[in-house]
């Protein structure tokens, strides 16, 4: 909001505030070239996070009920960003989808590796101007939006983990509280931050809105506690690095759509890498 606030300040005062907008602009260009730095030690720390987490959960853990959850989450955000993005983006951007995956590969590796779609903003919004096509008002604009409030991976997770946590205390949903866990978690991942763990902690708005229903229709139906939530903790790094991934590729695609429906200049080609 400050951002915002500064910035329209800075709009209407015009000739005065020319050095200020100046400033910033050198400012966000010196920390693009400091993220490009950082970026050549990705690969290596994705190893050394993907190790660590293996390490940490153990491999007992990665069978078994919780196996079969993380093999649900997975697949779940697999279908959303290897189907249902690339078609939206393919029928109203006229984009080649998998073209573009390549393309800003850099944001999707920098996403995963850091599971945080703040800390990676500032790759999303280069990468997406210089290779993902993308007009400099839409990868300024949408990607920094999406960064707070658009998480198609985060709603997606949170819904499952919900049902995976009543399902272990073999407590019973109705299709309508099923209902209210797609509602709430979508709601949920809007108000989660970008940052990691976040979608973990708001998961408990999802919980107490099941269980006020739950209590609506039987004041003494079991409720579900919220430390149930401490069964999933242990794979959570994991997952919030995959949903995190699909959360800022739905940011990437936004701002091509958005190039391409509204242009403030005529849409680039995406060029062959
Ligand atoms: N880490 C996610 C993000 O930054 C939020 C979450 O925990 O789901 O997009």
């Amino acid at each position: 909001l400050a951002a915002i606030m500064l910035g329209v300040a800075l709009s209407v005062v015009g000739e005065a505030g020319k050095t200020a907008v100046a400033a910033l602009d050198g400012m966000l260009s010196a920390m693009m070239r400091i993220v490009g730095w950082i970026m050549w030690l990705a690969p290596i720390g994705v190893f050394l996070i993907i190790a660590s987490r293996v390490g940490y959960s153990g491999l007992g853990n990665l069978v078994g009920p919780l196996g079969l959850y993380i093999v649900c989450v997975v697949g779940g955000l697999l279908v959303h960003g290897i189907v249902i993005l690339p078609v939206v983006l393919w029928v109203f951007g006229r984009t080649n989808p998998y073209r573009f995956i390549w393309r800003i590969r850099k944001v999707l590796l920098t996403a995963f590796s850091t599971a945080s779609s703040s800390a990676t903003l500032p790759v999303t919004i280069e990468t997406c101007q210089a290779r993902g096509g993308c007009s400099r008002r839409a990868a300024t604009f949408v990607p920094a939006l999406g960064a707070t409030i658009n998480m198609n991976g985060t709603a997606l997770y949170e819904a499952v983990a919900v049902l995976f946590l009543f399902q272990v205390f073999q407590i019973d949903l109705t299709l309508a509280q099923k209902a209210v866990i797609l509602v709430t978690a979508t709601l949920a991942a809007v108000g989660a931050p970008g940052i990691p763990g976040a979608g973990i902690v708001t998961m408990a708005i999802v919980i107490n809105a099941v269980n006020t229903s739950l209590a609506g229709i039987a004041p003494d139906a079991k409720a579900l506690p919220l430390w149930t939530i401490g069964i999933i903790l242990g794979v959570d790094r994991f997952l919030d690095m995959c949903r995190t991934t699909l959360n800022v590729f739905g940011d990437a695609i936004g701002a091509r759509l958005i190039t391409r429906l509204a242009p403030d200049e005529p849409p680039t080609a995406l060029a062959s890498p």
